[in-house]
């Protein structure tokens, strides 16, 4: 099976449309992806026939709703190939996901003087929960650096550890760069230890097969948008034998089982870290989702994606003066680049004026900018439903908008 591009551009509305009299041309997917119908569909199904609170309703439409929630985390946990379903947490977003583990981590595990080591390469929601757990709990923070590709380096990795450190916190895929970490030989590391690994899959997700327990990693977080779902949605998958240890982050509904002014008990897994009322509609957004993925085959996403990346990478290399910032070995889909002198923002506003939405700036990646010493890039990232022709566009955009700053 491969890719069929017409039909999987026809199922997205918003790529139809036009931006200052142009085709749209949609660059900005590791920002958000666009909508297919069907998760639209489900959203509208769901307020329009099945919407009520779930678990505690006798009624029709929340057991509806409850088994239709469930049967979402069942299929959260096939996709990323968890043990348990138990294991799935419903949150807000990578953000939120990472926020609750160091917040319930640090809480209980992190003590003054312990260490938390991250990457150079983080998302500032990879970097600032940590920083928060740190200051809290006097705890401090190590960074391992990149080489100049935008690779982690994994001899000053292996350097950082000691007895002291209580956790590794690393993207997988990097955000500002494309880099793809190798997560599964920095787990082994880390495991030797007794360490504990949390993945940042927030570009991984949508990009390729993940595999949990392959990985070994001990918690993995994503979000729901980068991956054709609504927003407000997205999945904290975390080992059981974590998370039956950590306390809860939030209290209120859902995650209690007994209450009383005295004492209150806590639910049993994932209810524990679900308190209040579940995001159901995005919810069942984000199994529709899933499915969609799951028909187009990860397998084939992941070929068609990386045949755009180097058409890409050839095609913007060909421009004078063009220089892409990080270059590792294996990338994914996105390409940060800068034009001579151009400020990225110039040339992502002539680029917007000619239809093409590409991102500019430092990426909630300010970190990755410092250490290129730059004020941030341009940055093209792509979905499935992208063309080789949208790439030729935007090579034109960028050789027309060179002529006109430079
Ligand atoms: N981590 C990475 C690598 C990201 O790219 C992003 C978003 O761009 C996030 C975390 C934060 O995701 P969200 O804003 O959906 O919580």
């Amino acid at each position: 099976m491969t890719i069929d591009i017409n039909h999987i551009r026809e199922d997205f509305p918003a790529l139809h449309q036009l931006v200052y009299k142009r085709p749209l041309v949609y660059l900005d997917n590791a920002a958000t992806t666009q909508k297919p119908k069907v998760v639209i569909e489900t959203l509208v199904e769901y307020y329009s026939k099945q919407n009520a609170n779930i678990h505690r309703g006798v009624h029709y439409l929340s057991q509806q709703a409850t088994v239709a929630y469930e049967d979402a985390r069942c299929l959260v946990q096939s996709f990323i190939h968890a043990a348990h379903s138990r294991e799935i947490i419903f949150t807000r977003g990578t953000t939120e996901s990472i926020n609750l583990i160091a917040s319930s981590f640090g809480k209980k595990f992190i003590k003054p003087g312990d260490e938390i080591i991250i990457s150079a390469l983080e998302h500032h929601s990879n970097i600032v929960p940590w920083q928060i757990a740190c200051e809290d709990r006097q705890a401090i923070l190590r960074v391992i650096p990149i080489n100049e590709n935008g690779e982690i380096i994994t001899e000053e990795f292996e350097k950082l550890l000691n007895e002291k450190t209580k956790l590794i916190a690393i993207a997988h895929i990097s955000n500002s760069l494309g880099t793809v970490n190798p997560v599964k030989e920095f787990i082994e590391i880390a495991h030797k230890r007794n360490i504990p690994v949390l993945i940042d899959g927030a570009q991984a997700v949508p990009h390729q097969g993940i595999d949990v327990q392959e990985m070994d990693c001990d918690f993995y977080c994503f979000s729901g948008h980068k991956m054709y779902a609504p927003m407000g949605v997205g999945i904290l998958y975390g080992k059981e034998k974590w998370l039956e240890e950590l306390p809860p982050y939030q209290g209120g509904g859902e995650m209690i089982k007994e209450v009383t002014f005295e004492k209150t008990t806590y639910n049993e897994l994932p209810y524990k870290f679900e308190a209040g009322t579940p995001n159901v509609g995005d919810v069942l957004g984000l199994a529709s989702a899933i499915k969609y993925i799951a028909g187009h085959g990860m397998e084939n996403i992941h070929q068609y994606e990386s045949s755009l990346l180097d058409y890409a990478t050839k095609k913007l290399l060909e421009i004078q003066g063009l220089r892409i910032i990080g270059n590792a070995g294996i990338k994914a889909g996105v390409i940060s680049f800068l034009v001579g002198k151009i400020h990225p923002y110039d040339l992502g506003t002539i680029l917007d004026k000619l239809g093409i939405a590409v991102r500019t700036g430092h990426h909630c990646a300010q970190p990755v900018m410092d250490r290129y010493d730059i004020p941030g890039t341009v940055r093209a990232s792509f979905a499935m439903y992208n063309t080789m022709e949208e790439i030729d566009v935007l090579v034109e955009g960028v050789k027309k908008a060179k002529a006109m700053l430079e």
